[in-house]
C-alpha cells in the first residue's frame, strides 16, 4: 500500500500554491488550477495536546495536534493533523515533521518526526 501524496493547488492566472484545496484563488479569484505534489516536510509552527477528547478518540489519549508550515511555502501554507510517532514532551515549534496522508478520508493527517 502505498501513502497518498498531498496535493496542493497552484493558480494558472498567478501561480499562488493553494491548501486545503479551493473552487476559487483567493489572491485573483482565479478558478484554474494545477496540482503540484507538496515536498511532504515541514516544521511545527504550533501545537495542542489533548487530554480529553471525543469518546470515539479517547482511548488515544493524549496525543498531539499540530499546525506544520510546508516548506512549499511556509508563510502561507500550513497542514493541521495529529503528531505520532514523537514522544510528547519532545515537542518543540519549528521541529521538523514529515507530512503522510491517510489512506482513508475517515483518518487524519498525520505528521512524523524526520
Ligand atoms: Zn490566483
Amino acid at each position: 500500500m502505498t501513502t497518498p501524496t498531498l496535493e496542493l493547488q497552484r493558480c494558472m492566472a498567478c501561480s499562488q500554491l493553494i491548501w486545503p484545496p479551493m473552487p476559487a484563488c483567493a489572491n485573483c479569484l482565479g478558478t484554474s488550477f494545477e496540482a503540484v505534489a507538496s515536498k511532504g516536510e515541514g516544521t511545527l509552527w504550533t501545537y495542542t495536546i489533548a487530554h480529553r477528547t471525543l469518546p470515539a478518540h479517547q482511548d488515544d489519549a493524549p496525543f498531539a495536534v499540530g499546525i506544520v508550515a510546508l516548506d512549499d511555502e511556509p508563510d502561507r501554507i500550513r497542514v493541521l493533523g495529529r503528531i505520532v510517532d514523537c514522544p510528547l514532551d519532545t515537542l518543540r515549534i519549528g521541529m521538523r515533521l514529515r507530512v503522510e496522508l491517510p489512506t482513508s478520508s475517515e483518518d487524519p493527517i498525520e505528521f512524523h518526526s524526520v
